[in-house]
């Protein structure tokens, strides 16, 4: 079983790198939004970043060790980087761009490099120029290129991030297809919450060169623990609270006491909400809701976005409006109903944050 270990130190002006990366899981996530530390701490793991302390190892080989002196050089550290928007060289073929990292006879490479691009079914494009082919080809030939050199560590660096809509989530689904075989780890950097929760079985959550909370990936949605990473994986609406007793919870700005089953864990001092998990109540109050007091209504192809204002300030020009996203068989009882009165919130949708 593979198994990463980064302990990574990077000071600059103005910004301070300290993460640690722990893990035996095959595909690992780390969200972040952008100037997070994400890129530096992929080259820190490449060797390409100076000035960096701290230790590396992968499948117990040693690729820094900042106080016995070991600093293995990028082209001995057996990690392959895709870099964002793939930076295959335009000026070479397709077959060169494969061969260029490796260092057998000109036969052996060549040979190698066309069974790679073979598996990825771009043997066919082999003496093509990179600016001649599709995105999705591109991204075949980068992957191609850095597997050819049989890494230890995938490093991927928002490979995604130039693309939008449909290409992106069928560039994301390919990817997630050829790396299938291999079976290295593979790091998948990003500050797309949909990609990471798809690619990662663990993530780790970078903000401001910390981690704030790594785990399954699928516990960290569930759980974000912070503000920050709960805002990270998406989350729209936080509120203070008070705990008035073990299963009472008290949302000042919201104007709502809630009556819980479960005891609140200790510390909590705001929750977080994700906009789809309301629940519309017609008529009459029921537990945990609050009042459905509508400021304004966005309306998108496949979903409308209702924005209610807060208890506390029912100042229109009020920033502090509460997200209530709704999608589907909800949105055709709004058309019969009409609006509902309140939103009720739900235990298990309720994001306990310290
Ligand atoms: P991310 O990839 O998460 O967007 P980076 O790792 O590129 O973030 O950058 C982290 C921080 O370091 C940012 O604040 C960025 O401005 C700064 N930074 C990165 N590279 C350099 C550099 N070569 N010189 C100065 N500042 C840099
Ligand atoms: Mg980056």
């Amino acid at each position: 079983m593979s198994r990463l270990y980064a302990d990574i130190h990077k000071r600059i002006e103005g910004f301070e790198l300290d993460v640690l990366i722990e893990s035996d899981a095959g595909r690992i996530g780390i969200l972040g939004s952008s100037g997070s530390g994400k890129s530096m701490t992929l080259r820190s793991i490449a060797g390409i970043e100076d000035g960096v302390s701290g230790r590396i190892e992968t499948d117990g080989r040693t690729l820094l060790d900042s106080e016995n002196k070991i600093n293995l050089k990028p082209q001995q550290r057996r990690v392959g980087y895709m870099f964002q928007n793939y930076a295959l060289f335009p000026t070479m073929s397709v077959l060169g761009n494969v061969t260029a990292g490796l260092k057998g006879s000109k036969e052996d490479n060549r040979a190698r490099a066309l069974e790679m691009l073979a598996r990825f079914g771009m043997a066919e494009h082999a003496e093509r120029m990179p600016g001649e082919l599709s995105g999705g080809q591109q991204q075949r030939v980068a992957l191609a290129r850095i597997m050819v050199t049989e890494p230890d560590l995938i490093l991927l660096d928002e490979p995604f991030s130039a693309l939008d809509g449909h290409l992106r989530d069928r560039m994301q689904v390919e990817m997630m297809e050829m790396l299938e075989e291999y079976p290295g780890q593979v790091i998948m950097v990003s500050h797309s919450r949909d990609e990471l929760y798809r690619f990662s079985e663990e993530l780790f959550v970078l903000s401001e060169g910390r981690i704030l909370r790594h785990g399954e990936t699928k516990d960290v949605f569930r759980n974000p623990k912070t503000a920050e990473a709960a805002r990270l994986t998406g989350c729209k609406n936080f509120a203070d609270v008070r705990a008035l007793d073990k299963n009472t919870l008290e949302i000042m700005d919201w104007g709502v006491i809630l009556k819980l089953k479960q005891e609140i864990p200790e510390g909590t001092s705001n929750i977080g909400y994700r906009a789809h998990y309301f629940e519309p109540v017609w008529g009459q109050r029921q537990e945990n809701c609050i009042e459905f007091d509508l400021a304004r209504v966005d309306d998108l192809p496949f979903e409308k976005n209702y924005y209610i204002r807060t208890h506390e300030d029912s100042d229109a020009s009020s920033t502090d409006l509460i997200c209530w996203f709704v999608q589907g068989e909800v949105q055709r009882q709004i058309e019969e109903k009409g609006m509902p009165d309140w939103l009720k919130l739900k235990e298990e949708a309720i994001l306990f944050l310290g």
